[in-house]
């Protein structure tokens, strides 16, 4: 069965996992069973264990490989395990040159876990491509991009830096979380692994926890095959299948999200009371023309400074529509404090070289109707006025 001719919001439905083969059901079974009888003493079947394999986790795997262009992808019970089991793929002696913009979760994965284990790394700023070879060194291994970046949306040219990644003889990790393959490919770009917190935009929830990796190349496939099997941190099938549903609507999800993100950082752009909007669909980002160029839309994550902390309490005590939580790419606007969440395991001080300061807030943008969404800040924001907090 070939569906690659089909546009993207087609293939999400018409895959080779549109009906279940043996029943003609239309939503891929959950199988629970944690074994499989063998019919052979010498030869055993596809599924032997399913830590190994199963089907509901492999159909996931099928479907993601499929979308990001890959040969194989492999489901995770987190995206940190996805991240994590992905980092295996490197030894004791081995350097990462990796984005200083990254996951708090993931800097934490390599400052604590992978600096123990004899991995070295450096941070760099990606956008500024003589830093990143500046840091190279010759035991560097792989390079470590996300793009755009959390919190700060600053983009990374995914084709320079694994051509770089390419003449050193190392691989090119991308965390594609904010994009999705609705939007970027970062495989088509050069680079080797994607990785996925699946918990957002890919199955848009917020109710499951789950991670995923794609490669496109058979040896890289079949030793992080190894690593997932090795280490076990896998998906269970209820999750396999949270994942399989919520990704047949990724594609209008992202796009009417999108839509609202860019009508809200066009507003907050122009707010008096906002010092920073960081949203790589402005025409005023700095980067503005590359993610035009690498990707076919700017996702509905954005960021917001406002004046100062007391500014930013006041507005959280008055906005009423988004939830106030960690994690994004929900049907729900969600309403994040960096500082606070998804970086409170990175000291202040690096936080402040980074940009992520007290006054920063971080917004996933939903279904909600924007003008709603427009109407709830505005109000918010006149409280600061009335509580004098801005001249
Ligand atoms: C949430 C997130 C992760 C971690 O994923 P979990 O599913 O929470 O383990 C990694 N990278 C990015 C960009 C994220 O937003």
């Amino acid at each position: 069965m070939a569906h690659d001719e089909y546009c993207f919001e087609t293939r999400l439905l018409h895959n080779q996992h549109k009906w279940d083969p043996a029943t003609g059901a239309v939503s891929v079974p959950i199988q629970h069973a944690s074994t499989f009888h063998q019919f052979d003493v010498d030869q055993f079947g596809k599924y032997d264990y399913a830590r190994s394999l199963n089907p509901t986790r492999e159909a996931l795997e099928d479907v993601i490989a499929e979308l990001e262009g890959g040969i194989k992808g492999f489901a995770f019970s987190s995206g940190m395990a996805a991240i994590s089991t992905a980092f295996l793929l490197l030894s004791a002696g081995d350097h990462v040159v990796i984005t200083e913009d990254v996951y708090g979760g993931t800097y934490r994965m390599v400052t604590q876990v992978l600096s123990r284990l004899g991995i070295e790394h450096t941070f760099v700023d990606m956008t500024d491509i003589d830093q990143v070879k500046l840091a190279i060194r010759p035991n560097t291994k792989a390079f470590y991009v996300e793009t755009p970046s959390n919190p700060l949306l600053k983009v990374t040219d995914i084709q320079a830096i694994s051509q770089i990644a390419k003449q050193h003889h190392a691989l090119t990790f991308v965390d594609n979380t904010f994009l999705t393959p609705a939007l970027q490919k970062p495989l088509e770009l050069g680079a080797d692994i994607v990785l996925h917190s699946a918990t957002k935009f890919l199955s848009g929830h917020s109710d499951v926890v789950a991670g995923l990796a794609v490669v496109k190349d058979e040896t890289l496939a079949k030793q992080l095959y190894f690593l997932q099997n090795s280490f076990g941190a896998i998906l269970g099938v209820q999750d396999a299948w949270l994942v399989l549903r919520g990704l047949k609507t990724l594609h209008v999800r992202l796009e009417q999200s999108q839509k609202s993100a860019l009508k809200l950082a066009q507003f907050l752009e122009k707010h008096p009371l906002i010092k920073n909007v960081y949203y790589p669909g402005l025409k005023t980002h700095p980067q503005f023309s590359l993610q035009t160029s690498q990707a076919s839309g700017a996702g509905a994550v954005l960021s917001f400074e406002l004046v100062d902390e007391n500014a930013l309490r006041t507005f959280h005590a008055h906005v009423k529509i988004p939830v106030f939580a960690v994690s994004l790419g929900a049907v729900e606007s969600i309403l994040s404090y960096p500082a606070k969440m998804s970086h409170a395991s990175m000291s202040k001080e690096e936080r402040e070289k980074r940009g992520i300061t007290n006054s920063l807030l971080r917004l996933s943008v939903g279904l909600e109707n924007p003008d709603d969404l427009i109407k709830d800040f505005s109000q918010a924001f006149e409280q600061m006025l009335k509580n004098e907090l801005v001249f």
